[in-house]
């Protein structure tokens, strides 16, 4: 078997925890796989190193972000080299530049286009472990480039995706995927499958269990993911095509997502005629800004308020660029809120079953959460609400969707 591991930041947060990864490695060598290990950078490295960053300029030149925020991998990577030669596994390094993973030239959320197996194969064929550190890329031009936080993962389904790897394990601090985050509802349930489209929506939802782009790889290839814990054993959860999925799951729902990531900006009162909302939007995509949710208000007097929400870290951004725009079209103003959580129930099942909406509405209306915006697709359904109820919203609908664990299992 060829197998593609990747070890997130709480697995190789510190070097006993890498002793850990080297021991699960060496396990698989010695029942005869070839194994690629990608690994993420030591946990709150990431986050440490942007701060530096930040210290000296708010929005550091991002060129020099992805030189500086690429090193966490690297370290991590030698390290298990180091620990895998000194346990007598033969093993290598390769950097994202030394195996050519190659990727468009957007800093800081570059995606990959093309990525060169050759030398991979060939350290394999020799026996070796080669251990690619995650997150990283190479521009056509030679420039340090990283994939989104959380592109460890993406790194690990391409490389696999590549190598037509029988399957990508993703070793995190959870032991599966499951019904909901299971960090914030202590009654979420573990799914032993979960096929694409779900997995696709739970992580642009919110489930930052697998980066969304390394679930889209997987799909587009066929990649079977196997989400394990890498702080034991246990089945974990398979990622996988829906007709692969076991009978016994067929549930409506499979889970429930919340994310605090998004802000909300309204611009309030746009003539309310033909290519208003095209000028909005284009200024938004032109700069790069990715829009969710978009609700359009009754218009009055010939006048509409449009409000969508954007990610977190591109409010402020897309709030100046609205502020121009709104006097361009002739709009009163704009105005933005980012205290607000985006709660989404998602499953397949969705799309033959009726009443799932009335049920999600009435659940909120039960705990007096007041529903902002709304959106859906045909296995999601999303309610953008205030900030302060995500967490009581995800464990109501939770138990109303019948998602909660049993007590008897609870006890075990
Ligand atoms: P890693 O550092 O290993 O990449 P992440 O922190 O990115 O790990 O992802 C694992 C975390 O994802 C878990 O600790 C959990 O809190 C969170 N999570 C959110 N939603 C889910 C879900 N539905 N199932 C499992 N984990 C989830
Ligand atoms: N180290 C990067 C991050 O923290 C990439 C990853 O861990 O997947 O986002
Ligand atoms: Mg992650």
């Amino acid at each position: 078997m060829l197998v593609v591991q990747k070890y997130g930041g709480t697995s190789v947060a510190d070097l006993d925890r890498i002793r850990s990864v080297a021991k699960r490695v060496i396990s698989y060598r010695e029942r005869g796989d070839k194994v690629v290990v990608v690994l993420s950078a030591m946990a709150g490295e990431t986050d440490r190193l942007l701060n530096l960053a930040n210290g000296i300029d708010k929005s550091p030149d991002e060129r020099e972000v992805d030189v500086l925020i690429s090193t966490g991998e690297q370290v991590t990577s030698a390290l298990l080299a180091i620990m895998l030669k000194c346990m007598f596994c033969d093993a290598i390094s390769m950097q994202g530049h030394q195996v050519r993973i190659v990727t468009d030239s957007s800093y800081t959320k570059a995606r990959i286009t093309a990525i060169e197996k050759e030398r991979l194969v060939s350290e394999l064929d020799k026996g070796r472990v080669v251990v690619v550190p995650g997150f990283q890329g190479v521009d056509e031009k030679g420039n340090i480039t990283t994939l989104g936080r959380g592109g460890s993962d993406t790194t690990a389904v391409a490389l696999a995706a590549v190598l037509q790897a029988d399957v990508c394990e993703i070793y995190t601090d959870v032991d599966g995927v499951y019904t909901t985050d299971p960090n914030i509802c202590d009654r979420a349930r573990r799914l032993d499958t979960i096929s694409y489209n779900e997995m696709l929506e739970m992580a642009s939802l919110g489930a930052k269990v697998l980066q969304i782009r390394s679930v889209e790889l997987a799909k587009k290839y066929n990649v079977p993911i196997l989400v394990k814990t890498s702080f034991g054993e246990g089945p974990g959860t398979l990622v996988c095509k829906e007709e692969s999925r076991m009978t016994m799951e067929k549930v409506v729902i499979a889970g429930v997502t919340y994310n605090k990531n998004e802000a909300k900006v309204t611009v309030r009162k746009v003539p309310d005629k033909p290519g208003m909302a095209a000028k909005v939007f284009t200024s938004l995509s032109d700069a790069n800004i990715v829009v969710d949710v978009i609700v359009q208000n009754v218009s009055k007097k010939d006048k509409t308020d449009i409000t969508f929400t954007v990610p977190k870290v591109d409010a402020k951004k897309a709030y100046k660029i609205m502020e121009k725009t709104a006097k361009e079209v002739g709009a009163e103003g704009v105005s933005i809120d980012e205290d607000i959580a985006k709660v989404s129930i998602v499953g397949s099942g969705m799309m033959s079953h009726a009443g799932i909406a009335s049920k999600m509405f009435t659940v909120l209306a039960e705990e007096g959460i007041n529903i902002e915006a709304i959106t859906t697709s045909e296995i999601k359904l999303s309610c953008v609400i205030e900030g302060k109820y995500g967490q009581l919203a995800v464990q109501a609908l939770h138990r109303a969707f019948g998602l909660d664990r049993e007590e008897v299992e609870e006890e075990r």
